[in-house]
């Protein structure tokens, strides 16, 4: 990045703001088709949005010092919620650099067709005192996504080749066609497969695992196996899951890193629910 070009700006967010844009505006290209740059919209807001001439995707850039996990601070939680319901929500950039030599650490896409209400997590009013006391803010739940929806563009400091993020985005763009509702449905169950650690389990290890949290997280659904059951003929079709035998599934996986396309299954014994499957071609841990 050009830390020069935050010099004149006096407070860190507005230096952070400009920095990240221009490395952004220089360096994004449009994962979603084959346009190798994104333009910068509204410059001098708040919010950093890019858009890509050839095929009209946004994408909103949010860019912090301290590493991706669990929770990402967003802005306000209605107007988000809202474009997630409406489908209008852009995705997101999520950038991790290093404040030392304005590096950029960590780069990860959470695709649109990825974002449901599950994702987003109100946060407690602010305070009386706040300028802006009652205002709603929200977090992306970047735990509560899984782990397709993170698509890593650079990783520890490495770009990702553009063809495999390209290729990451197409596997779920089918997702687009779905109602928020739906599409936050089959995220949450893929969610819970993938946090299952192994790749053959059962309808009924699935349900007892996850049945009662994917209640919670849909409360309003009086059909929750059903639905389970539906989403896991939906990944099925898609060539995430495979039928070992009826009511028994395998996952499959593949390589954010290399795109190394089927992962073969590990042999998954007694106690090995918390063992690493790594890339065979290049090594980079799965789950
Ligand atoms: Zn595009
Ligand atoms: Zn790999």
């Amino acid at each position: 990045m050009r830390p020069e070009l935050g010099a004149h700006y006096p407070s860190a967010s507005q230096r952070t703001r400009v920095i990240t844009e221009d490395w952004a505006a220089n360096h994004l290209y449009c994962p979603a088709c084959e346009c190798n740059e994104l333009a910068a919209e509204r410059p001098g807001r708040k919010v950093v949005d890019f858009h890509c001439d050839s095929c009209s995707e946004r994408y909103q850039l949010k860019a912090r010092r301290e590493p991706l996990r669990g929770q990402v601070q967003d802005a306000a939680y209605e107007p988000l919620a809202q474009a997630i319901r409406d489908g209008t929500a852009p995705s997101f950039f999520l950038m991790h650099y290093r404040l030392k030599d304005w590096h950029v650490q960590n780069l990860v896409l959470v695709p649109r067709f990825f974002l449901s209400l599950s994702a987003v997590v109100p946060r407690n009013p602010l305070g009386p005192r706040h300028p802006r006391k009652g205002h709603v803010l929200c977090n992306l739940a970047l735990s509560q996504l899984p782990l397709d929806a993170r698509i890593p563009v650079v990783l520890d400091g490495k770009a990702m080749p553009w063809e495999v993020v390209r290729s990451e985005w197409e596997r779920f763009a089918f997702l687009q066609e779905k109602t928020h509702k739906v599409r936050g449905w089959t995220s949450d169950v893929l969610a819970c497969v993938r946090r299952l650690s192994k790749s053959i389990f059962t309808a009924g290890e699935f349900y007892a695992d996850f049945e009662v949290e994917l209640r919670n997280l849909h409360p309003s659904n009086l059909h929750v196996k059903d639905k389970i059951r539906q989403q896991l003929q939906v990944l099925r079709r898609q060539g995430v899951l495979e039928f070992v035998r009826p009511g028994v599934y395998r996952q499959i996986r593949w390589c954010p890193a290399c795109g190394h396309d089927s992962v073969p299954e590990v042999d998954t014994g007694a106690s090995t629910r918390v063992r690493r499957l790594s890339c065979p071609v290049c090594g980079t841990v799965l789950w």
